[in-house]
């Protein structure tokens, strides 16, 4: 690790108090959840994946949402604990300099690691709820996965017969604005944002980088990979994760 960086980044957040992290798919990896754009990513590996994350493929096709359905039985965030990264900005909030938790993610890991849950905004939605297309009508997702399990490969809505997904935003669906608001708002009043394993490259979550820039927060990249981002960064870190932010928020 270049030790003048991360020192730059350490005083940045020493000096901090309304710190707002923007976290994407490389604040999970570690816990086992794949990346979608890394170079093991679940679209670079199966690129015919990321058509089926649309919602035009999944409302039109009876096949695309079987898939999705056993997916979700199967996928790893089920099983997933919180690594490093998570228990980092959960001692940010202990010591009183966390204002918020803007998400791209949707397995829930902030919050079982500790955050509070009111401090947490999921940009993208959650896959612990299904939702009616229709009527959204909401419901545990572990109770419609039950119905999978019994055989119903495309649950439908016990309300209105419309189409169940996740609780979660496909491509070519809108953001909740009520999310969006609160997520800028966030972003507006922060003294700091930490901008932790996105690639930066979806709209709106990433166009919140421009609204701390804006606002005069300094911002600190800490990903993989490039990102569109880096020169509007103070300090930009490519050393993982896990690493990196433990050193960082430590007193
Ligand atoms: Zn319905």
């Amino acid at each position: 690790m270049t030790v003048p960086e991360l020192d730059h980044a350490r005083r940045l957040v020493d000096g901090a108090a309304r710190i707002v992290a923007l976290t994407g798919a490389g604040v999970s990896t570690d816990s086992g959840i794949p990346d979608f754009r890394g170079p093991r990513g679940v679209w670079t590996t199966n690129p015919a994946a990321e058509k089926l994350s649309h919602i035009d493929e999944y409302v039109a096709s009876r096949e695309v949402r079987e898939q999705s359905w056993q997916a979700r039985l199967d996928h790893p965030a089920w099983w997933a604990r919180p690594g490093a990264a998570h228990l980092a900005l959960v001692e940010l909030e202990r010591q009183g300099r966390l204002s918020a938790v803007l998400t791209q993610n949707i397995d829930g890991l902030h919050q079982m690691a500790g955050n509070s849950p009111d401090r947490v905004v999921e940009l993208h939605g959650t896959m612990a709820d299904s939702i009616c297309l229709s009527c959204d009508d909401r419901r545990d997702m572990h109770d419609t996965l039950d119905r999978v399990r019994a055989g119903e490969s495309d649950p439908d809505c016990e309300i209105c017969g419309g189409i169940l997904k996740s609780a979660t935003i496909s491509f070519g669906q809108a953001l909740d604005p009520v999310v969006v608001d609160r997520a800028q708002e966030a972003a507006a009043g922060c003294d700091l944002m930490l901008a932790l394993g996105s690639s930066l490259t979806v709209h709106p979550a990433a166009g919140l980088v421009d609204v701390a820039a804006a606002a005069g927060a300094p911002v600190i990249i800490v990903n993989a990979s490039e990102t569109p981002y880096d020169d509007v960064a103070a300090v930009v870190l490519r050393e993982p994760l896990g690493e990196v932010l433990p050193a960082l928020v430590s007193r």
